[in-house]
C-alpha cells in the first residue's frame, strides 16, 4: 500500500450478482463489488478478490450493476406541459406553436422546481448525469439556468445545463413568437456569464454548461456562427436539434437553400465539440461526415416514435461510421416519461427492428447510453464506465420478483427485456441519491404540490 492509499474508501457497494464495468475491456464482474473514495472509483472485482476496508456498505444483492446511465438531451421545464391535450396529436410544428405561448409564462420558480422534479424523476430511473436544453428565455422570465442549476446542487445531481437560444421570430420567418427570442448580442453575452458562472472544466466536475441554439429555424445563421466561435473560444460543448423532421429540410432549402446538414456545416458547426439531438433523416454521405466530424449524436427513442411519420435515427449506421451516439429522454411534453432504462429498451427494440436481432442486444444498449453518452459530452473515461478513477456514478438495478421470474442465464440481457425496473439505489460521486428505490433528499411532496401550482398557472387551468 503505498501513502496515498486510504484505510478506509468512503463506500464499498457489495454482493452484487453482476458488475457490467463497461470499461475498455468490457470486464462484466459475477458477485462483484465496486469502492468509491473521494467521488471516484478506487477499485473494483469479482466475487473472489477481497474488497479495501470501507466506512459504509451498500448491498447489491440480486442487483445488476452498470455505470450511471447518462441523458444526452432533455428540456426539463417541459414537464410543466405534460401531456398538454391541446398539442398532443399536433405535428412537430403544430405542437410547438401550440406550446410557445404557454413556455413563454416561465420563470425562476417554474425552472427551479421542474428542475428538481425531473432530475429527481431520471434519478429514480437510474440516471446520474443529464443535460438539459433550456432554450426559451422569457424577457423578464429571470436567471433560468442558474436557477435549475441550483436544484441539481441540492439533489446532488450531476448536471450538463445548456445555455439554449432562439433569435428568429415569426416575423423573421421563424417558427416562434417575439415574446420568446431574444436579440443576438443579448443571447451571447447571457452565454459567456453562465459559463463564467457556473462550468467547471475538471475531473470528476458536477456541472459544464454548454451553448445550445434551439434548432436551424428558429436561430439566424449568425447566431450559429458566432456561438460556434464562442464555444471554441471558451472551451465548452455545443449542442442543437438537428435534422428531426422532414419539415426541417423543406425548411432549409426555402430559406437557407441547402439541406439542414449542409447549414450546419456551413455555419461551422462540424466538429466534434458538437453532439445533436435526434438526427433522424441523415442522408447516406451525411452519416458519414458526422462520422468525419466526430459530431455526436443523442439517440431519443421514444421521441422518434411519438413524433411519429415514420422516421427512426440510422443508429446501426452512426456506429458503423464512428458517429458517437448517446441516449436522450427529449422533452417532458415530447416523450412526456423520462426513465433511461425505458429509452435504453426503446433503443433496443428500435434497433432490431430496424437491422434484425443480430445488430442490437441489450450491451449495445447500455453501452449507447453510458459510453456513448460520455463521449457526447467529451467525458469518454470520466463517465460512463466503471474503471479505477473514473466518476463514483453507479445503479443498482434489481432482477428480482415476478418480472425476472426464470430470468437465469444473461443478467444484462433480463435487464431490459424483463421489467419494467428502476434503480435500487443510484449513486452519484459516491453519494446515494436513490437508496432503495427512494429519494434520499427529503421534501419530495412539498416540491410536488409547488409543481402542480406552477404547471397549473402556465397550462392556463
Ligand atoms: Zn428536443
Amino acid at each position: 500500500m503505498d501513502a496515498t492509499e486510504p484505510l478506509l474508501v468512503d463506500l464499498l457497494v457489495t454482493g452484487a450478482e453482476l458488475v457490467a464495468t463497461v470499461d475498455d475491456e468490457r470486464r462484466e464482474l459475477r458477485g462483484g463489488w465496486v469502492a468509491i473514495d473521494e467521488g471516484l472509483v478506487h477499485s473494483l472485482g469479482d466475487g473472489t478478490t477481497p474488497p479495501p476496508a470501507t466506512r459504509r456498505v451498500l448491498r447489491a444483492d440480486g442487483c445488476l450493476v452498470t455505470p450511471g446511465l447518462i441523458n444526452t438531451h432533455h428540456h426539463i421545464y417541459q414537464n410543466l406541459t405534460r401531456s398538454f391535450r391541446p398539442a398532443v396529436n399536433g405535428t412537430l410544428f403544430q405542437w410547438l406553436t401550440t406550446l410557445y405561448p404557454r413556455w413563454a409564462l416561465l420563470d425562476e420558480e417554474a425552472a427551479y422546481v421542474s428542475a428538481w422534479v425531473g432530475l429527481a424523476e431520471l434519478a429514480l430511473g437510474g440516471c446520474t448525469t443529464s443535460t438539459d436544453h433550456l432554450y426559451v428565455h422569457p424577457r423578464d422570465g429571470g436567471d433560468l439556468i442558474t436557477a435549475e442549476i441550483r436544484a441539481a446542487q441540492e439533489l446532488g445531481f450531476r448536471f450538463h445545463p445548456t445555455r439554449g437560444s432562439m433569435s428568429r421570430s415569426q416575423k423573421d420567418g421563424g417558427l416562434p413568437p417575439d415574446s420568446v427570442v431574444q436579440d443576438h448580442d443579448e443571447i451571447l453575452a447571457d452565454s459567456e456569464r453562465l459559463v463564467a458562472l457556473h462550468h467547471d472544466p475538471s475531473w470528476g466536475a458536477m456541472v459544464r454548461v454548454a451553448l445550445a441554439p434551439c434548432s436551424p429555424f428558429s436561430v439566424t445563421p449568425e447566431l450559429m456562427r458566432d456561438t460556434a466561435e464562442l464555444a471554441e473560444r471558451l472551451d465548452v460543448r455545443l449542442h442543437t436539434h438537428l435534422a428531426e423532421d422532414p419539415d426541417e429540410d423543406t425548411y432549409s432549402e426555402e430559406v437557407y437553400g441547402c439541406r439542414t446538414i449542409e447549414h450546419f456545416e456551413h455555419v461551422g458547426w462540424g466538429s466534434d465539440r458538437s453532439w445533436v439531438a435526434h438526427c433522424i433523416y441523415p442522408n447516406d454521405d451525411e452519416i458519414l461526415r458526422l462520422g468525419k466530424w466526430g459530431t455526436g449524436v443523442a439517440h431519443c427513442p421514444s421521441s422518434n416514435m411519438m413524433i411519429g411519420g415514420g422516421g427512426l435515427a440510422p443508429v446501426h449506421e452512426f456506429r458503423a461510421a464512428g458517429v458517437p451516439v448517446g441516449i436522450g429522454c427529449d422533452g417532458s411534453a415530447s416523450t412526456d416519461s423520462a426513465s433511461l432504462w425505458m429509452e435504453a429498451r426503446n433503443a433496443l427494440l428500435l434497433g432490431r427492428m430496424r437491422k434484425g436481432p443480430q445488430s442490437m442486444g441489450a450491451r449495445d444498449a447500455l453501452e449507447i447510453a453510458t459510453r456513448g453518452s460520455a463521449g457526447c459530452l467529451g467525458r469518454e473515461g470520466e463517465l460512463g464506465v466503471l474503471a479505477p478513477g473514473a466518476a463514483g456514478d453507479l445503479v443498482c438495478w434489481p432482477l428480482e420478483g415476478v418480472a425476472f421470474a426464470g430470468a437465469l442465464s444473461d443478467p444484462v440481457e433480463a435487464w431490459l427485456r424483463c421489467g419494467p425496473v428502476a434503480a435500487r439505489h443510484t449513486v452519484v460521486r459516491g453519494r446515494l441519491l436513490v437508496e432503495d428505490g427512494a429519494l434520499t433528499v427529503g421534501g419530495v411532496d412539498e416540491m410536488l404540490a409547488r409543481h402542480r401550482a406552477i404547471s397549473a398557472r402556465i397550462q392556463g387551468a
